[in-house]
């Protein structure tokens, strides 16, 4: 039997990127996957179709998430969709994925660039996790996608590396205030992952270098290999973990 067979997976920013490999992932192990999607409902809709024409289960919905309204949109959506008979609506798994890079120096940093990064990175998987509560299982588990620039500091990353250093935060608070209910909470820390956030370094012969040389394994990382790990913490092969800010960078450093 899949190791997620019968749980309800909800992945925020699916349709493309490292937040598609993670549902991809976890339909494959037997989860049913809301594909959440900012604007780009046929990208959605094309990784609904992977995972079904592989005999998963998954739908798409929508929702601005830089907004509180557009996020309790998300879950009045949601609802109705993610039925168990006994239970009424529920979740199992919140993979917080979502998230917008910025690469601006100090100088050029202002209020509205702070504020749009911290909206999206900070507030809203809170926010998320707040609405994700109130249908979640005992026994959950929610995994925040954090980054490895909290650990190796690049410049020009502030707003963006302050907004994960406060995901790892969120993650260690709330691990303490959920254990309780059994359910878990642990943060992926990404080193240079191929997806959409990384185009314009990982065209550039100079940027393509410095990538590979940061892992240890001298190449940057696939979405499969934060993926993998993320099926591993969704699942209760980890049961004994939380609270936890994982390394999925290949072991980079500078
Ligand atoms: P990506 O840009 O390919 O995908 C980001 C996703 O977030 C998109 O689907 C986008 O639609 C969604 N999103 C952004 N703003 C949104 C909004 N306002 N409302 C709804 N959805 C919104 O990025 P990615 O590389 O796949 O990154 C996924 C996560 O991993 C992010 O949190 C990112 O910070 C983190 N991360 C990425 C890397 C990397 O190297 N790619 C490294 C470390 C951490």
């Amino acid at each position: 039997m899949a190791r997620l067979n019968g749980k309800a997976a909800l992945v925020t920013g699916a349709s493309r990127g490292i937040g598609r490999g993670i549902a991809l992932r976890l339909a494959a192990d037997g989860a049913t996957v809301a594909v959440h999607y900012g604007s780009n409902l046929a990208r959605a809709e094309a990784v609904v179709r992977e995972i079904r024409s592989g005999g998963g289960s998954a739908f798409a919905i929508g929702a601005d998430l830089a907004s509180a309204g557009g996020i309790e949109a998300l879950f009045e959506a949601l609802d109705g969709r993610l039925d168990a008979p006994a239970t009424g609506t529920r979740l199992d798994i919140l993979v917080n994925n979502a998230g917008i890079g910025q690469q601006i120096g100090i100088e050029e940093t202002t209020a509205a660039s702070l504020d749009e990064v911290l909206d999206i990175n900070v507030k809203a998987p809170i926010l998320v996790i707040r609405e994700a509560l109130k249908r979640m299982n005992d026994g959950g588990s929610i995994i925040n996608l954090s980054s490895a620039v909290t650990r190796i500091p690049l410049p020009n990353l502030l707003g963006y590396s302050v907004s994960k250093g406060a995901v790892n935060t969120l993650t260690l608070n709330l691990a303490q205030e959920l254990g309780s209910r059994g359910i878990r909470v642990n943060a992926l820390q990404p080193g240079i992952i191929d997806t959409d956030m990384n185009a314009g370094t990982l065209q550039d012969p100079g940027g393509r270098a410095f990538a590979a040389g940061l892992s240890v394994f001298g190449r940057w990382g696939q979405p499969e290999d934060v993926a993998d790990i993320a099926a591993f913490l969704a699942s209760s092969d980890s049961r004994w973990v939380t609270g936890q800010l994982i390394d999925a960078s290949g072991g980079s450093r500078l």
